[in-house]
């Protein structure tokens, strides 16, 4: 590959003349109809851009796939892809699991991360939002900080949707 590298916009572009060699290279397809676009999809990465969410992939029974299985059968589903039976090991696409909290790899029976569920959000008071994002522990120490200025309000700690913990000031 020393003589390529991909774009920004996923193309795989050689280096000597800046010409596009492929494009789509690397790029996240949500619906999965052939062996390149799975390719360009694992290629892309298991976290979507932009956004970040966690990414799986999807089997043609419905059931969900991690990145790291997609990896290592590989060869297998490139050919259960090919010959179009066996549904169960024919990936048809990929998606962000927004926020089931107990999506498991089929294959491997690993957790398939929630974005929503790891959105940590510390809220003020009067001040407003003061942290967004999914460092749970970041979030519990800004949770924790001292905000006396303003006194009588509360200080929430809340992931996704959900209230953690409350505290008056
Ligand atoms: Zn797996």
């Amino acid at each position: 590959m020393k003589n390529f590298f991909i774009s920004d916009s996923g193309d795989l572009v050689r280096k000597a003349d800046c010409k596009t060699i492929r494009p789509h290279f690397a790029h996240t397809y949500s619906r999965i109809d052939t062996t390149r676009q799975f390719r360009a999809t694992l290629r892309a990465g298991s976290y979507a851009w932009p956004g970040g969410y966690p990414m799986h992939f999807v089997f043609g029974d419905g059931d969900a796939c991690c990145f790291e299985c997609a990896r290592k059968e590989y060869a297998g589903i490139v050919r259960a892809m090919r010959d179009g039976y066996d549904s169960s090991f024919r990936i048809v696409g990929a998606d962000i699991n927004y926020e089931t909290p107990d999506l498991f790899c089929a294959h491997c029976n690993a957790l398939i991360p929630a974005a929503y569920l790891d959105d940590w959000s510390v809220i003020v008071g009067n001040i407003g939002t003061v942290y967004t994002g999914n460092n749970e522990e970041y979030a519990r120490d800004v949770f924790a900080q001292d905000y006396s200025r303003t006194r009588g309000d509360s200080v929430t700690l809340m992931r996704g949707e959900d209230i953690v913990s409350e505290r008056e000031i």
